[in-house]
């Protein structure tokens, strides 16, 4: 670690530092070395209900400010990260162990939540029309949904904390944010940055803590909180969405993926493969966007392998403080485990491997880059998230075929789609069952598009001004003057 990473964990954990050696902690180790960066005092209930008194003291004052001066805000943060991105990437690569060019990526992305959200904070808009009937006027505005609780995953530690405060903030909304124990560092930096850019105290909170579950459970039982915005598993989620029912509050729910990859027999195979590289590999193929599976026409399917296996072979892996490094270890050694179970799981059944396959020796929690073919239809890797830089390919003879497979699961969030013809592609788009379709593309996120899933993978929309209507709450006047 460089002494100014050093300085700048130094910094943003002051005051959490663990001093007690009996008191519970969150430890946040490096996962390309398995060493540990520091360990938190953990925030126990206690903690965390006492971040909801600070966020309902200034929640008033908070939602009464004007959206020019919460736009201000986001906009000096943004700017801020963007200057300070050599070093957030650092500390994001350090506690999560994606490449230094992914974290830089990463920052850049999270950081423009901030500058779309300062640009969406005034224009939040209501209406005003005649009644049908003639007796009144309706007068339709929209105003802050309260104290929001945003809990967060750590394979985007910056991106998935931004995508929820930015809008909470211009909403003018409280925030309790609840970071991933692996990566709560990056969520204290970006809490830093936004004091620092003028968000006053006791607007957004952040709850450090080894027992999330315990935590949230009393958070929301407590009643004060109005809004949960939750990214992470669908097992997880379904679990929040039961305890959200209990005190009928507005949700938000980014889930599981199971991205299918569809590559038709006119597409460009480079292209594809152009597509396939960032689908994949991206974050070490740790997103819930990740391409999952792939489907590729029989006529192409040797030409796509035979490039997949050559561009993903060629990829350096190791410690993201190389500069060589193209992509980082998994999160944890609990990661590569599963990743190698699919893997075997898929050749016991008669996959053939093409690249890659076995967990090295060493310290850090690798996975090479690895390509499966002849993927039999009951892998379980075609029906799990595979949450690593494995991607099993399968060959289809018709449209209808690969559709049907792609849309063979409980999850639709993303599906990418390759070919030649645009038509084709926009009538297959319609019939795939996601909240997201990449057609020749192979990468969907942006701050402006409203990102989310159908099916199991979630409720609701991140980004765009759809994004910033799940922290209002729409209010009515009838009225006649
Ligand atoms: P992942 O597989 O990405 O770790 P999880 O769904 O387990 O996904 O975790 C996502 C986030 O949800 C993390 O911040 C984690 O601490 C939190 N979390 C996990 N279990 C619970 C729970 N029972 N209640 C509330 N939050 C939880």
């Amino acid at each position: 670690m460089t002494p100014v990473l050093d300085g700048l964990i130094e910094d943003i954990t002051d005051g959490r530092q663990t001093s007690d050696p009996s008191a519970r902690e969150v430890r946040v180790d490096n996962p390309a070395t398995g060493r540990p960066l520091i360990s938190l005092a953990a925030d126990d209930v206690a903690a965390a209900l006492r971040a909801a008194d600070q966020a309902s003291a200034v929640a008033e004052a908070w939602a009464a400010t004007s959206a020019r001066e919460r736009s201000g805000i986001l906009m000096r943060t943004f700017t801020t990260m963007i200057e300070r991105r050599e070093l957030l990437a650092d500390l994001i690569s350090a506690e999560n162990g994606k490449s230094h060019a992914d974290a830089l990526g990463e920052v850049d992305y999270a950081a423009e939540y901030f500058r779309w959200y300062a640009e969406e904070a005034v224009r939040i808009r209501g209406e005003v029309f005649d009644s049908p009937n003639g007796a009144n006027r309706v007068l339709v505005t929209h105003e802050p949904v309260g104290l929001c609780l945003l809990i967060t995953p750590w394979n985007f530690p910056a991106a998935m904390a931004t995508r929820k405060i930015g809008p909470a903030i211009a909403a003018g909304c409280t925030a309790i944010l609840k970071p991933a124990s692996e990566t709560p560092l990056t969520a204290l930096a970006i809490a830093d940055i936004l004091r620092e850019s003028g968000l006053p105290d006791g607007v957004l909170n952040v709850v450090v803590t080894d027992t999330a579950g315990k935590v949230v459970r009393a958070l929301l039982d407590d009643g004060r909180v109005r809004m949960l915005s939750f990214t992470g598993s669908t097992e997880v989620g379904r679990i929040l969405l039961a305890q959200a029912s209990e005190t009928v509050i507005k949700t938000a729910m980014e889930l599981g993926g199971n991205a299918p990859f569809l590559v038709l027999d006119d597409a460009d195979v480079d292209a594809a493969l152009d597509g396939a590289l960032i689908a994949k590999m991206r974050n070490g193929g740790q997103a819930c966007t990740a391409a999952n599976r792939f489907y590729v026409a029989d006529s192409r399917h040797d030409e796509f392998v035979e490039g997949l296996v050559e561009r993903m072979g060629a990829i350096t892996v190791g410690d993201p403080a190389e500069s060589s490094t193209q992509c980082g270890p998994l999160i944890n050694a609990e990661a590569v485990r599963k990743a190698q179970e699919l893997v075997d799981d898929a050749l016991s059944r008669g996959a053939r491997l093409a690249l890659g396959g076995e967990t090295p020796d060493g310290p850090g929690s690798f996975y090479p880059p690895t390509v499966l073919v002849d993927v039999p239809a009951d892998a379980r890797i075609l029906h799990e998230e595979v949450f690593g830089p494995v991607a099993p390919v399968v060959r289809f003879t018709s449209d209808d075929e690969a559709l049907a497979a792609a849309n063979d699961t409980v999850h639709g969030l993303v599906s990418y789609l390759y070919t030649g013809d645009l038509a084709r592609g926009l009538r297959l788009s319609a019939r795939l069952e996601a909240g997201m379709v990449a057609l020749n593309r192979g990468l969907v996120s942006d701050p402006a598009a409203p990102f989310g899933g159908v099916k199991q993978s979630g409720l609701g929309r991140e980004g765009s001004h759809e994004g910033l209507h799940e922290y209002l709450e729409t209010k009515y006047v009838a009225t006649t003057w």
